[in-house]
């Protein structure tokens, strides 16, 4: 049982090591695969993210240009009509379209003179950041349409904005100023896409074309234009970057570069163009991811990941072990202690299981049997009438059917004779023969007995240790005398060795016979006495003698 446990946890604990070696064995080579491939991976799932959502904003920046130059056409006719201020124009559409829009009056010159954010005014679109705003009225005067230009983000609020511009009747232009929620939303998409991964920087940068480029997510906008970031604002480092970038996205697809981080660590920028925006011919816009991948958070990921595992297949190592010895102490030692106990048929001590029920229920129970089994065992031994290493009627048959023998003699039907027998010297045997191999004596003594005293109406007996005794009548052909002593003689010449009697080297027994006369009236007291008194004078005769109580001789 205990063995059995004990390997079945070895096997538990084999398996599970096995498993946790294996695993903890895949999660470590596949930290070793080259890095491109995991940064290969995950690039193809943050571009395929990204491009789902820019998507979803393409289309609907598409869906929504239409509206917005109907409300730029609205604006331009009740501003020549003189029908309403900027404010009361501003108020009417921005309640027709359900969220801002604001209205900027642009002059010839190119500077803002009318506007309804209020703190532009004033502002100088020659300024070389504007260099697209500026295409686009160039376009706008030329062909004599609304045009739709980049997003951008105005600083103030952090909110997206699509701006329409056109050329105003009187001279100068309208700038109409959109802040749509839906397309807010999905530009905030995009930047929290690129902070899902935390072991990769993703940056996304607009690039409208030239040597324009602005972070999305830090992309600001003055007067309704991308406030794009020009050459002499980039440092050196960034210069470096933009124009891989740059070249990068002309190629298409995916380009990486490996340099150096500041803190001289390696690092893999993959460049990626994800895909372009033209609002309007003239007015391309492209969104360009760069992946970083720092080998130092890499690292520093993978370790924690090794650790994660170690720390894992050692707790668990631990928690196997205490399982090991919990069974151990809770369960296979008292199973053991239980298991002796009943072996030695001793009782078991159900108090020390107490607290386990089940150990305490099949103790209890096993020392209710042991209870039972002994009391059972009294009660057939009362009730048994042989002896039971040789076999012979016992003491206290004797006692019982003493009084029918007896009383058949007293009817005066036939003699009876008691004969007591007593082993010489047989302490002797036991000292020299060990007391097993006396036992085997007193079986062999009790054979003889048996077979020499057969007939009906012959009982045999053993009443002590060595001490054997016959009931037998006399039928009338062999007195009981004779019967007596051929018995003697038979044991003598069985002989059993016995080296250690001083009268013969072979077993010999002494005998005295009470012979009982029909008609005589006498106890069984009186008959065991009668014997015993005879086995006496045959001890003291010499031993290996009858000697007889015969009152009729
Ligand atoms: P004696 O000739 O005077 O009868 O000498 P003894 O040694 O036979 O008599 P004693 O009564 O001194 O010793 C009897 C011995 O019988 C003592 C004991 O060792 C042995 N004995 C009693 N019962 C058994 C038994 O069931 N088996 C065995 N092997 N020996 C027994
Ligand atoms: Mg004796
Ligand atoms: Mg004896």
């Amino acid at each position: 049982m205990a063995r059995r446990i004990l390997t079945f946890f070895i096997l538990l604990v084999l398996t599970f090591g096995l498993a946790t070696y294996l695993i903890l064995g895949q999660a470590i080579d596949e930290l070793r695969v080259d890095h491109s491939r995991r940064q290969a991976q995950l690039h193809r799932v943050i571009s395929g993210e990204l491009s789902n959502t820019y998507l979803l904003l393409d289309s609907l920046i598409r869906e929504r240009a239409g509206l917005y130059r109907q409300y730029h056409t609205a604006a331009l006719e009740a501003l020549g009509k003189d029908a309403a201020t900027l404010d009361e124009l501003k108020a009417g559409l921005s309640q027709q379209a359900g969220f801002e829009v604001d209205l900027r009056l642009i002059s010839e010159e190119l500077l803002v003179e009318g506007s309804t954010f209020g703190p532009d005014l004033g502002l100088d679109f020659k300024a070389p950041a504007f260099a697209d705003v500026r295409r686009i009225l160039a376009l706008a005067e030329e062909r004599g349409q609304v045009f739709l230009s980049a997003p951008s983000r105005n600083p103030a609020t952090d909110q997206f904005q699509l701006t329409t511009y056109s050329t105003l009747l009187g001279g100068g232009y309208l700038g109409v100023v959109f802040t749509d929620p839906q397309v807010n939303h999905y530009f905030e998409s995009l930047i929290d896409m690129a902070k899902l991964h935390p072991d990769v920087e993703v940056a996304l940068f607009l690039d409208s074309g030239g040597k324009r480029l602005v972070r999305l997510d830090q992309a600001s906008a003055v007067g309704g234009a991308v406030r794009l970031v020009v050459d002499r604002h980039l440092s050196q480092r960034q210069e470096v970057d933009y124009r891989r970038f740059r070249q990068a996205a002309r190629a298409g697809g995916l380009t990486r570069i490996d340099d150096e981080a500041p803190g001289g660590q390696p690092l893999t920028h993959i460049y990626t163009r994800l895909l372009g925006l033209t609002l309007d011919s003239g007015l391309p816009l492209n969104f360009l991811g760069k992946i970083t991948f720092d080998s130092r958070r890499s690292a520093a990921f993978e370790s924690h990941f090794v650790r994660f595992y170690a720390t894992l297949l050692g707790l668990a190592i631990l928690f196997m072990a205490a399982l090991i010895v919990l069974v151990r102490y809770r369960l296979v030692m008292p199973l053991q202690s239980i298991v002796g106990a009943i072996r030695n048929r001793l009782p078991v001590d159900s108090g020390r299981w107490q607290q386990m029920p089940e150990l305490h229920f099949l103790a209890e129970t096993y020392n209710q049997a042991l209870d039972y089994n002994e009391a059972r065992m009294k009660k057939l031994s009362e009730l048994s009438v042989t002896d039971p290493l040789t076999g012979l009627l016992n003491r206290r048959y004797l006692e019982q059917v003493f009084a029918n023998e007896l009383a058949r003699a007293a009817r005066g039907g036939e003699r009876v004779g008691f004969a007591m027998i007593d082993v010489d010297f047989f302490k002797a045997y036991n000292d020299l023969y060990g007391h097993r191999g006396g036992d085997r004596a007193l079986v062999r003594v009790a054979e003889i007995l048996s077979q020499q005293f057969r007939r009906a109406g012959d009982f045999v007996f053993r009443i002590g240790g060595e001490e054997f005794a016959v009931l037998i009548t006399d039928p009338g052909q062999t007195p009981l005398v004779g019967q007596v002593e051929q018995f003697r003689l038979v044991l003598e010449n069985a002989a059993i060795a016995h080296h250690g009697s001083r009268i013969a080297d072979v077993v010999t027994a002494s005998i005295g016979l009470k012979v009982i006369q029909p008609g005589e009236l006498i106890t069984p007291e009186e008959v065991i006495e009668a014997a015993d008194q005879a086995l006496y004078q045959a001890k003291h005769a010499g031993r290996n003698r009858v000697r007889v109580v015969d009152d009729s001789a």
